[in-house]
């Protein structure tokens, strides 16, 4: 099949000149009429000295401008996007519903407690969801990302042991597929780290795990499932041989929608976990939007909950304020309500019977995109997956074609590419992650391009992949000078940095 036949997107960008670039007259669209007489007297000290500094084109032209570049995103409503460790890609438009109804997006945080009830209920129910999921039954909504919530979980587990005047205890274990943000935040939280290896099987090394332990730890950071897709089955054991070392263990369930409804961390012995629930819970992920990752607890930890928190008393609703233990507040108010609400909006569609169903198709799914892939991509941890597929290039390597190399290919068939190079324990990694809402036909188009960029490989037809993504006006684009060295100030003689 030939370029772009996959989807209805060809090379996923746009190129658009600014507009002052493109002018091409000194008229403009605008046509202000001048000021003067007694006007011209009132405003005498805001009159310009110097003419305003408009583009010279038309209207159809300045309309044209701003509709090309609101079409420059590629997102979920615009085609495939598979990457993994993001989990939800999706928003259903019931949620965007339903967070703009004028009760819920116009109320103040400052308004009066009794003014407020129904979006306090709303709050207040969604905790005892997110503690129902959890199987963790004290929440906090404040955080603001996963990243947040772990920082506020690690606070509260570095509370708990100098409450317990443990105060020897900073040391923090973090397997190294982890995600970048584990580390940082226990770092942040004025803790230490110590890597742990992964196992040949993707999952922590229980040997490693136990050379570690001692009286110094206050915690081990877990995902589960890890960041391969794969499910650490030991999960019974490596808690308890935590908690025997007086340790706690925090989950990271930054995605969550492999067990949700079936399977539930703190049964596993987990001790807290935060959720992102931009990323399970339907508000899409990515592009620097707000998320909220609120946090669950055990008993041992919810006296360290941050506050303000939501309680109920009767039939009212309330905000505390005060918490002897608490670590105080990591947000503003409540949290990100609006994201939230979206996530209470997702898990209310699917209510407490049929929730699992987002488990079991999250999963079918990305183990479908596993079986038509795993005999043409090497799989370095072999077996069922769970949300998430876990590729390499190793089989491409050999005819000298590299992840990035696939990735880009698939810009040029229409599609968002996956996750590269992620997890850092795996070498050239392409992880997948389709989510609950994708259908079949969407994951065979993306098989198909995989299959198709796998089959010029062994055909040595590989110069049309060194050069991919051909159909871009912009390329393979320097990234990191682009961090490093950003270009971000135009004036008439061009682009400064
Ligand atoms: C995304 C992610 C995080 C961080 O969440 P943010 O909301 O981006 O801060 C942490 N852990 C895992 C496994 C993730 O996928």
């Amino acid at each position: 099949m030939s370029a772009n036949a996959y989807s209805a997107t060809r090379g996923l960008q746009h190129e658009e000149p600014l507009l002052f670039e493109r002018e091409h007259k000194a008229a403009t669209a605008i046509a202000l009429p001048g000021v003067s007489g007694e006007i011209a007297a009132s405003l005498f000290a805001f009159v310009r000295k110097t003419p305003a500094r408009i583009p010279g084109l038309s209207e159809p032209e300045t309309v044209r401008h701003f509709v090309r570049l609101s079409q420059w995103n590629h997102g979920i409503e615009t085609g495939f996007y598979p990457l993994g460790s993001c989990t939800m890609k999706y928003n259903p438009r019931v949620n965007e519903q339903i967070v703009r109804l004028p009760g819920l997006a116009y109320v103040h945080p400052e308004q009066p407690q009794d003014s407020v009830q129904g979006v306090l209920a709303l709050l207040f129910e969604l905790q005892q969801w997110l503690g129902e999921i959890a199987g963790l039954p004290h929440v906090t909504l404040q955080p603001a990302a996963g990243a947040h919530g772990e920082l506020a979980g690690m606070m509260m587990i570095r509370a708990y042991h100098d409450a317990r005047g443990d105060n020897k205890r900073r040391k923090v274990l973090v397997p190294d597929s982890a995600h970048g943000t584990n580390p940082a935040s226990a770092v942040l939280a004025g803790l230490n780290t110590v890597e742990i290896k992964s196992a040949a099987n993707g999952r922590i090394d229980l040997d490693a795990l136990k050379a570690n332990l001692g009286e110094d730890v206050a915690a081990l950071m877990l995902t589960n499932p890890n960041t391969t897709g794969m499910f650490e089955s030991d999960i019974g054991e490596i808690c308890e041989l935590v908690h025997r070392a007086g340790g706690l263990v925090y989950g990271d369930g930054a995605n969550l929608n492999a067990l949700v409804g079936i399977a539930r961390p703190g049964d596993m012995g987990i001790d807290c976990l935060h959720i992102n629930v931009h990323k399970t819970f339907a508000t899409p992920h990515g592009g620097g939007g707000p998320g909220a990752g609120p946090v669950a607890v055990n008993d041992l930890l919810a006296p360290f909950l941050p506050v303000p928190r939501i309680e109920k008393n009767g039939d009212v609703y309330q905000i505390i304020c005060e918490g002897e233990q608490s670590i105080g507040a990591v947000f503003g108010s409540l949290g990100q309500t609006g994201v939230l609400l979206r996530a209470a909006a997702y898990i209310a569609a699917f209510g407490c019977n049929d929730l699992h169903k987002i488990a079991e198709d999250a999963v079918l799914n990305a183990n479908y995109v596993l079986a038509r892939l795993k005999d043409v991509y090497h799989v370095p941890f072999p077996g069922l997956c769970k949300h998430e597929c876990l590729l390499t290039d190793e089989w491409q390597e050999r005819h000298g074609v590299k992840t990035l190399d696939i990735a880009k290919r698939l810009i040029d068939l229409g599609m968002h590419p996956m996750t590269v190079y992620f997890p850092l324990i795996v070498h050239g990694a392409m992880l997948i992650e389709p989510t609950e809402t994708e259908a079949k036909e969407t994951l065979d188009t993306f098989c198909d391009a995989m299959l198709e960029i796998a089959a010029q490989c062994e055909a040595g037809d590989t110069a049309i992949l060194h050069d991919a993504p051909l159909l871009p006006f912009r390329r393979r684009l320097d990234e990191t000078q682009a961090a490093r060295k950003p270009v971000l100030v135009w004036n008439d003689s061009g682009f400064s940095s």
